[in-house]
């Protein structure tokens, strides 16, 4: 990168990070903001970490985060997952965590709760996830990562999976990414160059329930701290360039034992049928500005309308090839916006298949 905006030495602070520890652990709390971010900070443990029970709840400034209010800051901090820190290895981790009120209840951004509680109650139906990330590298002042100042690159066409100078931009960052995801645990699934220059995707799953939005979260948590190290920002905004440029979404692919098992297709269509009824509702928690994205171009679907086909692109949700051919399998929900939240996701579509459940 050419400019001088990298502000970290990640070269220089190897060094530091060889140093031994005496026996003390470093635990990464991490938790999602009040504005679809992640926040951290650390905390020096006297032994390593053999279970959720080894990590205490903690807390932070809500009032500085959009999370509470300034005479009722305090936040709460409850360890849900824990992960190893690719970042600085050894015993030290990442941990997960759910936000909680001093009134004993989920702060307003907290939406595992709900999700854990469906989630739970539908454990007979062994829900899988697999979500399909897909975001966008920006540069310093906020322009696409590689794009020329004040232009635009060559229409959309050579970018998609492309290989080559000029085809592709910041693949250190995405194998950097990969990487770290691989050594936190995380089932990173596998990765792709987008049809928009500098847009990429990378897929977490198939995980279990609740896991998936734990895990994903963690990958998003990972992204935003890899990018750092090389001077280039994050964005999951569903539009990020207005005109023929493509959007991001956040393909959410389910299946249950009941669609996995011989003669799956029944559930699969029954499940379709429940969609259908609560397109509005789905839409809703499907991610902000949202309607900028699903135009029916770019291989969407319409925001108001529910469609479903097999192999179609250009609908709500595509039945692979392959689950049709066999007969189960799974489905792939083409709706949620990439800055939508997993938890939200996936807890609404266990909530449309299986009914309500009182939290
Ligand atoms: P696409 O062809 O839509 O680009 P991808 O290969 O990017 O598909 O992603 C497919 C996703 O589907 C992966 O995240 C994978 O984990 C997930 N997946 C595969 N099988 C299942 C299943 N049975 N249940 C839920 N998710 C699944
Ligand atoms: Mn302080
Ligand atoms: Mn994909
Ligand atoms: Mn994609
Ligand atoms: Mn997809």
């Amino acid at each position: 990168m050419a400019e001088s905006t990298i502000i970290s030495n990640t070269a220089n602070l190897q060094k530091y990070l060889q140093l031994p520890q005496k026996g003390k652990t470093i635990a990464e709390y991490v938790w999602i903001d009040g504005s679809n971010g992640v926040r951290s900070k650390c905390k020096t443990l006297d032994k390593k970490v053999e279970s959720l029970d080894d990590l205490s709840e903690w807390n932070f400034d809500g009032s500085s985060t959009g999370q509470a209010p300034g005479n009722n800051s305090d936040v709460y901090l409850r360890p849900v997952a824990y992960y190893p820190d690719p970042f600085r290895l050894g015993d030290n981790v990442l941990v997960m965590c759910e936000t909680w009120m001093s009134d004993g209840k989920p702060n307003a951004y907290n939406f595992r709760h709900d999700a854990a509680v469906l989630m739970d109650a539908n454990k007979k139906h062994e829900f899988w996830f697999g979500l399909e990330q897909e975001y966008t590298l920006l540069d310093f002042h906020g322009w696409p990562y590689g794009w020329p100042k004040n232009g635009f690159p060559a229409p959309q066409g050579p970018y998609y999976c492309g290989v080559g100078t000029g085809k592709v931009f910041c693949r250190d960052i995405v194998e950097a990414h990969y990487k770290a995801c691989l050594y936190a645990g995380i089932q990173i699934s596998g990765t792709n160059a987008e049809v928009m220059p500098a847009q990429w995707e990378f897929q977490v799953g198939p995980c279990q329930g609740i896991d998936l939005g734990d895990q994903l979260w963690m990958a998003r948590f990972l992204l935003h701290r890899v990018a750092e190290e090389f001077g280039a920002k994050i964005t999951f905004a569903p539009k990020p360039i207005p005109g023929d440029w493509n959007g991001a979404g956040l393909h959410t692919n389910v299946s249950t034992k009941e669609t996995r098992e011989d003669g799956g297709m029944k559930a699969i269509e029954a499940a379709m049928e429940k969609l259908a009824e609560r397109q509005a509702d789905h839409m809703a928690v499907y991610g902000e500005d949202n309607q900028s994205r699903m135009t029916g171009a770019h291989e969407t679907s319409s925001f108001d309308k529910f469609t479903w086909g097999v192999a179609n692109r250009g609908s709500s949700v595509r039945i692979p090839r392959q689950v049709a051919a066999d007969g189960k399998g799974y489905f792939e929900d083409r709706r949620p916006a990439s800055n939508a939240d997993p938890y939200q996701i996936t807890g609404i579509i266990v909530e449309t298949m299986c009914g309500k459940v009182e939290g």
